[in-house]
């Protein structure tokens, strides 16, 4: 009997043994670097000509790992080997895909520090943060698996005289799995392992800058007993290959998380129907955000700027959840933004090998010439308070940036950065800083630091977010405590690790029965 869900304690990098542990993970992933990864399709190792260079983005020489790149006839492999195999996974006990999670989560439990010290290298997470990012990815293993156990007989409905009636789940079929780079191992194993424990096959298209991980974990799966074909790992082009998975006739499940121009175009592309297709395909897309934090004007300040700081700076705001507007009661907006000037200031930017470094490098020049143009943007359309400097010499660092008084309507206030960009309006009330908070086309986090309850209740009412926290930051929402997902154009909502989210990888089947 399996204990009941609970979350992955983080490490605590203030023990010296720990420290020492991850230092020698980090040694160990030293050694390994620059390695070749395969294809893998129906369980065989597949290696293409054709590579995908995976590189530190803090040292641009450094070569994580080179992985093979799918073409389209390897896609088609892969559809037909995860159609073989589902025929035989959909029917193989719940109980048993659970356990197959379980197992999987005991063997990144054991090598934990070694997937966080990947994710320092390969994504550029400081200690905590890729610590983090691998206690969610053991965490969506160990909740999705009970999750799964839970619905194997369906749900209770009604039966009238003489009848008998069941409503139970079943899987649905192919599933292309789409992460995003930013939790590189969490979101990527949250996204393959729902499709999979719910009894579907599984394509997983890796994020371009993160395959290494990715490939890392799927020799887990398949260590845990995954039988070949139920998960393909297809790295490639998006260019090339995204599309032609989306499009294909033999897609069931679409599961990305990613950039809004991606999640609109799978959205739209997955409503056309293929020939020799006889289902319409389900979308999970989780897209951007632009999340705001409001600071009333009773908030403890130092409460809001923790929340401020953690937000907008964790992983040099490469979140969908990073806080990258403020809106401050005027009454409080001048000491707040000196505190949180100071603060900031005090952040320390470097290679993320180094534990004292708050935050490290963006992921690469891509995002490191987008947010250095929103600075430019920034300076034209505001007051640059702190930051602004930037260095892509040796890896992509950009200096935690804080503009104020900039207005609602702005480029910095509407347009996602994904980078350690802030931006601070006041606002005269605190009725007028919520109708501020939901000037924006996203919905996703948000988060309101007052004393004052009404205030609090006003927010749960109508601030329209996701994920709405009080008193603390936006970022961070953990498995099976904070289920995650956002609003208008956030995404479907899906909520990722909350009791709603496997069902929309299966079909409800009503089944009545006469006596
Ligand atoms: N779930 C993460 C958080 O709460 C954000 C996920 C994302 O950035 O895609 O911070």
């Amino acid at each position: 009997m399996y204990t009941p869900y609970k979350h992955e304690p983080f490490t605590d990098f203030t023990d010296e043994k720990n420290q020492q542990a991850f230092t020698r993970a980090l040694e160990t992933i030293e050694k390994s670097l620059g390695r070749d990864y395969p294809l893998v399709i129906n369980g065989e190792a597949v290696t293409t000509e054709d590579k995908l260079v995976s590189i530190n983005p803090a040292r641009k020489e450094e070569v994580i790992g080179r992985v093979s790149k799918a073409t389209t006839a390897h896609i088609d492999q892969a559809f037909q080997a995860a159609s073989i195999a589902f025929e035989s996974w959909r029917y193989t006990k719940p109980e048993a895909r659970a356990e197959m999670l379980f197992r999987a989560a005991a063997i990144m439990r054991r090598r934990r520090h070694e997937f966080s010290a990947l994710l320092v290298k390969e994504a550029g997470k400081p200690w905590k943060e890729a610590d983090a990012d691998t206690a969610e990815a053991i965490d969506f293993m160990e909740y999705y698996a009970r999750q799964m156990i839970e619905l194997k007989d369906g749900k209770p409905i009604n039966s009238r005289e003489g009848e008998y009636n069941q409503y139970v789940y079943q899987p649905i079929g192919v599933t292309v799995s789409i992460p995003p780079w930013n939790f590189a191992c969490a979101i990527m194993v949250g996204i393959t392992v729902a499709p999979l424990v719910s009894g579907n096959t599984v394509l997983l298209k890796p994020a371009e800058p993160t395959p290494v991980i990715a490939a890392e974990f799927v020799n887990i799966l398949h260590e845990a007993g995954v039988p070949k074909g139920v998960v393909n790992f297809v790295p490639g082009d998006p260019e090339a290959i995204g599309d032609y998975m989306v499009d294909h006739p033999k897609t069931s499940i679409i599961s990305f998380t990613g950039s809004r121009a991606t999640g609109t175009r799978i959205y739209n592309r997955a409503a056309v129907i293929q020939e020799n297709q006889f289902h319409l395909k389900r979308v999970i897309i989780e897209m951007g955000g632009k999340d705001t934090i409001v600071v009333d004007s009773d908030a403890d300040l130092e409460v809001a700027a923790d929340a401020v700081i953690q937000s907008a700076f964790g992983f040099s705001g490469q979140k969908c959840s990073a806080g990258s507007r403020v809106i401050a009661h005027q009454d409080v907006y001048e000491e707040l933004l000196s505190i949180i000037e100071e603060r900031t200031q005090r952040l320390t930017v470097g290679d993320p090998v180094d534990f004292k470094h708050y935050m490290g490098p963006v992921v690469n020049q891509k995002a490191f010439d987008k947010i250095t143009g929103y600075i430019d943007i920034g300076r034209r359309e505001a007051r640059l308070v702190t930051g602004g400097e930037s260095d892509d010499s040796t890896g992509y660092f950009i200096q935690p940036t804080v503009f104020a008084d900039a207005t609602p309507d702005s480029r910095i206030m509407q347009e996602e950065i994904f980078g350690p960009v802030v931006a601070f309006t006041s606002a005269e009330s605190y009725e007028q800083a919520i109708e501020i908070a939901n000037n924006t086309e996203y919905g996703l986090t948000g988060a309101v630091i007052s004393r004052t309850i009404e205030h609090l209740e006003y927010a749960k009412q109508r601030f329209h977010v996701g994920n709405l926290y009080f008193n603390r930051n936006c970022t961070g929402a953990i498995v099976g405590y904070h289920p995650f997902g956002g609003f208008k154009m956030s995404g479907t909502d899906a909520k990722a690790g909350g009791p709603d989210y496997l069902i929309q990888h299966m079909h409800p089947k009503t089944v009545s029965q006469m006596l």
